[in-house]
């Protein structure tokens, strides 16, 4: 009787331990890789990276400013966006995810950031907080939830898309950065794009990624499309300096 009561008690026991240890265990498994050391501004955190501290500027994304050097740059939005994303980053450990080359002309890292799973790029424009900002290309792999977050935000005027004088500036500035998009989508010839790996001028000896700045200087009408690197390599191109593609 003395043994069983003992028993039960050290299952009891074991079973409290193993209970607690898989409801933990998510969040155990997925915290992000790289802690987050500090924030810059909206678009712009401080991760500590394979040991070292390093800038990351995230993709797609261009809120405000908030600690320009030139002073009138920052607006009110601006330390908006910036509060959100210290609130969202505090003592958190987040995964980046890379896209096209590493590293921006500054030596800062572009990734989309993950915090506690989720796309903060995304989210950012999502709460209004920036557009989706395309002037550097398009989002290879989430181009389609960027504009539903952006539609999104606008339908309900949320932050920047609630403000008029914003609201204009930022359709403005869009229709200078749409030129590579407005192309892509008026054009039957470049709509795939998408689905192109590697993409070519017809006039040209050199094929590249399709988030590649050269690409956006290509006429729609002579872009051409590769499904694969070999394909490329076998129409006599080379692959661009630029895009190392
Ligand atoms: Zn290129």
């Amino acid at each position: 009787m003395v043994f069983k009561r003992e028993f039960m008690k050290r299952t009891y026991k074991i079973s409290l331990f193993l209970i607690t240890f898989l409801l933990l265990a998510p969040f155990l498994l997925y915290a992000g890789q790289h802690k987050v050391i500090r924030i810059v501004d909206g678009d712009t955190i401080v991760v500590n990276y394979k040991g070292k501290n390093e800038k990351v500027r995230l993709l797609c994304v261009n809120t405000p400013e908030s600690v320009h050097p030139d002073k009138k740059q920052n607006i009110p939005m601006g330390k908006i966006a910036s509060n959100y994303a210290k609130k969202r980053f505090k003592g958190k450990y987040v995964d980046l995810e890379f896209e096209g080359p590493k590293r921006g002309k500054y030596g800062r890292l572009l990734a989309y950031v993950f915090v506690d799973e989720i796309n903060f790029n995304l989210e950012l424009v999502e709460q209004g907080l920036s557009p989706y900002y395309t002037k550097y290309g398009l989002s290879q792999q989430y181009g389609k939830e960027f504009r539903e977050a952006e539609q999104y935000a606008r339908n309900h005027k949320l932050n920047i898309w609630g403000d008029p004088g914003l609201t204009q500036k930022y359709l403005r500035l869009k229709s200078k950065w749409g030129q590579y998009r407005s192309n892509v989508s008026s054009s039957p010839a470049t709509v795939q794009t998408k689905e192109w790996q590697y993409v070519a001028s017809k006039n040209s000896k050199v094929f590249h990624r399709p988030s590649c700045k050269w690409v956006k200087k290509i006429k729609p009408g002579n872009l051409i499309g590769f499904s694969s690197r070999a394909e490329a390599v076998k129409s006599g191109r080379r692959p661009c300096k630029s895009c190392k593609p």
